[in-house]
């Protein structure tokens, strides 16, 4: 028998009906004996996901506002499955240990992390799995950096004792002091991939509500092509700049124990979904994904002789780090060097951050672009093929699209624009348009 891990993303197990489907899904391959949840996500638009809610007792709390009301639309929902699923958990006691715990004033990772849990029990129940708490198991170090070694080997021997079992996405355990944290939003891949690779699994199973990984996000580009097979580091390039389908740092464990990925659609089943592997795909297709997101800043510096000057960019990246902020690019010409960051690690320093470059690298001009999108244009077959940097900015152009940053990667399998926010969508359909 094999073993494949089976992560299931919040609209898979938002709600009884989307439960029931998963569990046909789990018990239609007895080879899927671990199972990774996520909390119940949207059913429907504009309804709200449990995680969200769970946040929000933690502002109401830290506002001194009541948040009981909040909790009880949490308690609502996780009793509404309980019966719809006919288990019986003895939620009630649950809630009452959260509920003290919020009194206590508890950290928002512990309250965020409740959803995962509290539906991790009750799906165990209604698969008649063993419950196994990553509490104590993922672990963290004072820094919050994931414990990998550590991880692995505590993950390993736990599991190693549960033939069939579901353990709850999204947190682990600070080392040290065993409080509980969390992994950033989306984290439940990244259990799923830890879970995979400690048990040595075949394939780690990531359902979702989309039937794989599309070309582009579907909500921009409609009836995006799906993508079959895609190799872990184009994956890696487009989920890190913003295809959310799979958290980018789920990729690593799977791909350290050559561990492939199936994305799957738990609303259509009968999908092969998208399969991530090792190899590289000999495809005539020259682009494999585009993807991008919002929300950048970009500081272009101008010096002349700039390229003579010793440790120019050093210095740049030690006022980076004086202000805790990392760079996501840094294209370079001849006396000029781009500097490309969020806006949200910028947190409002902006003329802060220009004044320290005005003091320390004393350019002869600098410009600033506020509010740029970046897209990435993935693929490895981008290297072999000439002509895609052309292609690519004549569609940009003939969209009346307006450049602000180019960087082609080193690796030359991917090309990244930053263009004004307004025109994100714009943008990434007159990509998608030019190579699909
Ligand atoms: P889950 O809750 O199952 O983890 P997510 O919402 O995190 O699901 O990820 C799935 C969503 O990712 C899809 O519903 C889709 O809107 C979005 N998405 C963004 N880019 C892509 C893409 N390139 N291909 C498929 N889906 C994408
Ligand atoms: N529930 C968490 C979130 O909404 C983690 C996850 O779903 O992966 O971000
Ligand atoms: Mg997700």
């Amino acid at each position: 028998m094999g073993i494949k891990v089976a992560k299931f993303g919040g609209s898979s197990v938002a709600d009884g009906i989307q439960l029931t489907k998963t569990k046909q899904i789990i018990e239609a391959d007895p080879d899927r004996r671990y199972i990774v949840v996520s909390a119940p996500g949207k059913r429907f638009d504009g309804d709200n996901k449990i995680t969200d809610l769970l946040y929000l007792c933690k502002t109401h709390m830290d506002h001194n506002l009541p948040y009981d009301q909040v909790f009880q639309v949490v308690t609502d929902r996780f009793m509404a499955v309980e019966l719809n699923l006919g288990v019986d958990v003895n939620l009630q006691s649950h809630f009452e240990q959260i509920k003290e715990q919020l009194r206590k004033g508890c950290s928002a990772d512990y309250i965020a992390s409740r959803g995962e849990y509290l539906n991790a029990v009750l799906i165990a129940a209604f698969l008649g799995y063993d419950f196994v708490d990553a509490a104590g198991l993922i672990q963290f170090d004072s820094k919050g950096r994931l414990m990998q070694k550590e991880t692995d080997e505590a993950l390993r021997s736990e599991l190693a004792k549960h033939e069939r079992a579901v353990i709850p996405g999204f947190y682990g355990t600070d080392a040290a002091d065993g409080s509980i944290k969390t992994f950033s939003r989306g984290g439940s891949d990244i259990t799923g991939s830890l879970v995979a690779r400690a048990v040595g699994a075949d394939m780690y199973e990531n359902w979702t509500d989309v039937s794989g990984f599309l070309m582009a996000d579907p909500r921009i580009v409609k009836n995006s092509k799906p993508i079959h097979k895609i190799s872990y580091k184009e994956l890696r390039e487009l989920s890190y700049m913003g295809a959310s389908v799979l958290h980018d740092e789920a990729i690593y464990p799977a791909r350290m124990a050559n561990i492939p990925i199936n994305i799957r659609n738990t609303n259509h089943p009968e999908d092969p979904g998208t399969i991530i592997t090792a190899e590289q795909e000999e495809t005539t297709t020259v682009v494999t994904g585009i993807a991008g997101s919002k929300d950048f800043t970009v500081i272009a510096i101008y010096k002349n002789m700039m390229s003579y000057e010793r440790g120019f960019v050093r210095r740049i990246l030690a006022i980076l780090e004086d202000f805790d902020i990392s760079f996501e690019h840094l294209p370079s010409g001849i006396d000029t060097v781009s500097v490309v960051v969020s806006n949200k690690s910028i947190d409002g320093r902006l003329d802060e951050l220009l004044d320290a470059f005005e003091k320390q690298l004393n350019p002869d001009t600098m410009e600033v672009f506020e509010d740029i999108s970046l897209i990435a244009t993935v693929g490895c077959g981008m290297s072999r093929r000439s002509g895609v940097a052309a292609s690519l900015f004549t569609a940009l152009a003939d969209a009346d699209v307006n450049i602000r940053m180019i960087d082609q990667g080193s690796s030359e399998m991917n090309i990244i624009v930053g263009v004004e926010n307004k025109d994100f969508e714009k943008a990434v359909r007159a990509i998608y348009n030019a190579f699909a």
